[in-house]
């Protein structure tokens, strides 16, 4: 065993020459060592923030097999290959593996030629599976997604909850859990099920910094998002909505728009899924507009936007689905739009779900959660970033609130005549009808139940629709008043708004921009933009990758990244030498493709 000196020097002279990296990024260089040093361990890192690195590394300088335990079969892949492409020996074991090639891996593992081998937690557990392995020498078992053994996550994976056999099989084996996944349930349950005890917690910083984040009120959604691409010409991204209809919709409106998209959902058939995805992960210039089926495990790291049509159901959800941007570090945007509408369905989903009442209240206060995010009147990333149990002291100058203050006025008038209409109609109706009465518009329900008589008819005419439905949003979101799923979305008073009704407490808004409000998504796209036709370098690079992906059929990243390309065509490296220099360049890339770029480079002269 070496000392702890030398054995990070090793770490670093294989994350200079096998993945051309100069430093290690965040904990990678603690947590590498402790692995080293036989210990398990759990690691917490948003997404793209390099948790693969963890056990590559240590699986290249220990002498026999890491297992990585992997859900996903797209994930699996993607790793292999970009790991094939570095020159590292990895396999996939998984469903689709057919015999023939099964018998080859099971030969290269008995022979003791593989480094890595990821594994779907299925295969795994065959006792055939698990009896072969333990013949080998395993130096080490990464668990990835572990937050899959969550059975209140979205992710869950039944196989996952078994994966404490691994203690049994392994006693003497480090293992490594990891997750972009943190709240300290989760937390907590990875510990337990995997049995992880007095395992450390790495815990990055989860404020992806590279992400601008922007939210806006839902006043014509299609309109918004065409607005919102406006600013994303010729990027990949993904567009989230929750049904399969919507998505259908809106991919077609976005073919129509000359906006190439593709849709993504359950309802298609896996040939179809498959073969979009596989589009997806090529071409550089598709969306994909998809339900929440679509994205776990999809690393392609110049993915540039998220757009949420619809409010996600958690505020894990909605941080795993914007985490799928910008994970090679690039400006990228997480855009939402949402409504009060948006938050009734959701209720309503719950409220009509079969689970158990304990599920069903850990699921309203995660969208209570998400529900105060979203009407903070503050930076995005503090109510964020608390969440995931995280301190964070804005303003962080990339998010739409930041960027775009917006001030806050008293309400307590306009708050006490909606909470008025609401107690004076009987607590039985939603949004529209309320600001009907308050607005004194005589709708034929209004007529109907007579609602004109009343005395706060009309008491609210100085304000639009959208404003009362602002206020209402605010109102729940701080508990004021809530939802009525028995009434369909009709809104209820709580406890907590007497003191307001009796002229105790005051309630402050957001005030209303002058001309368009906060709804045109304008945050300025202020980065420094890829393939934009500025660089013919950087084209030319970007054609040359294309052509190799094409020749080789893996997504262009599996060649190069677009922060390599970006550098590459900057510092114009006229020598393999030099290209070395390059972040991203290790040895097996310049080895393949030094001598091409060079020449290609000295076109340009
Ligand atoms: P995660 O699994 O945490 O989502 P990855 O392991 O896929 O993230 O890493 C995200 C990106 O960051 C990858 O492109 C990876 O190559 C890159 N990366 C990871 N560690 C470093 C580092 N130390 N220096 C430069 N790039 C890194
Ligand atoms: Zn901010």
């Amino acid at each position: 065993m070496m000392d702890a000196d030398t054995y990070l020097a090793r770490a670093r002279e294989v994350l200079a020459r096998v993945f051309g990296y100069r430093d290690f990024r965040g904990d990678q260089a603690e947590i590498i060592q402790h692995v080293a040093a036989g210990g398990d361990s759990l690691v917490l890192m948003p997404t793209g923030g390099g948790k693969s690195l963890c056990y590559q590394i240590p699986a290249l300088i220990a002498p026999g097999l890491t297992l990585v335990i992997s859900p996903l079969i797209a994930l699996m892949q993607n790793q292999v290959a970009q790991l094939n492409a570095l020159g590292v020996a990895a396999s996939a074991l998984n469903s689709t593996v057919d015999a023939q090639s099964a018998r080859e891996i099971y030969f290269r593992l008995r022979q003791g030629s593989l480094k890595l081998l990821y594994i779907s937690p299925e295969r795994l557990l065959l006792e055939g599976t698990l009896g072969f392995l333990r013949e080998l020498q395993i130096s080490l078992i990464a668990i990835d997604e572990a937050h899959c053994v969550s059975q209140w996550g979205h992710d869950f994976r039944p196989e996952y909850q078994q994966l404490h056999v691994l203690s049994e099989h392994f006693p003497d084996t480090p293992r490594l859990a990891l997750t972009a996944t943190a709240d300290p349930r989760t937390r907590e349950e990875i510990t337990h099920v995997l049995g992880l005890h007095n395992a450390p917690i790495f815990v990055s910083s989860f404020d992806r910094s590279n992400l601008e984040l922007t939210i806006v009120e839902k006043v014509d959604p299609m309109r918004q998002l065409l607005q919102f691409l406006r600013a994303h010409r010729g990027d990949s991204g993904i567009v989230y909505a929750l049904s399969r209809k919507r998505v259908d919709e809106i991919s077609a409106r976005l073919n129509a728009e000359g906006i190439r998209s593709l849709p993504y959902h359950a309802g298609l058939d896996a040939q179809t899924r498959s073969h979009h995805q596989t589009l997806f992960l090529s071409d550089e210039k598709i969306v994909m507009v998809a339900t929440i089926a679509f994205g776990m495990g999809i690393d392609k790291p110049d993915v540039r936007f998220v757009a949420h049509m619809d409010l996600p159901k958690s505020m894990e959800g909605y941080y795993q689905e914007i985490g799928r941007a910008g994970r090679d570090g690039l400006p990228a945007s997480a855009w939402m739009c949402y409504g009060l509408a948006d938050l009734i369905q959701l209720s309503r989903f719950i409220e009509d779900s079969t689970a158990s009442e304990t599920r069903k209240r850990y699921e309203r206060t995660q969208l209570d959660a998400l529900l105060a995010y979203a009407e903070s009147p503050g930076c995005r990333r503090v109510p964020l970033l608390k969440h995931f149990g995280q301190d964070y002291q804005g303003p962080c100058q990339r998010c739409d609130r930041c960027l775009n203050p917006v001030a806050l006025e008293d309400h307590t008038e306009p708050a006490r005549k909606l909470l008025s209409a609401i107690h004076r109609t009987g607590q039985r109706f939603g949004m529209q009808h309320l600001s009907n009465v308050l607005r004194g518009v005589s709708s034929e329900q209004v007529l109907r139940f007579e609602h004109h008589t009343l005395s706060v008819f009309g008491l609210g005419k100085a304000w639009a629709e959208e404003r009362w439905r602002t206020l209402a949003r605010q109102l729940i979101a701080r508990g004021l008043v809530s939802i009525d799923h028995e009434a369909y979305g009709a809104l209820r008073l709580q406890d907590a708004c007497r003191a307001l009704l009796r002229g105790e407490q005051q309630f402050w808004g957001t005030k209303a921009r002058e001309s368009a409000p906060a709804r045109s998504g304008k945050v300025k796209a202020n980065s420094p933009r890829l393939g934009e036709a500025s660089n013919p370098l950087l084209e030319a690079l970007k054609s040359w990758r294309k052509d190799q992906a094409a020749q080789q059929k893996v997504p262009p990243y599996v060649i190069f990244h677009d922060t390599t390309l970006s550098a590459i065509a900057a510092a114009r490296p006229r020598s393999e030498a030099e290209l070395s220099a390059i972040s991203g360049l290790g040895e097996k890339r310049i080895e393949r493709y030094g001598a091409a770029l060079v020449s290609l480079i000295r076109g340009f002269d």
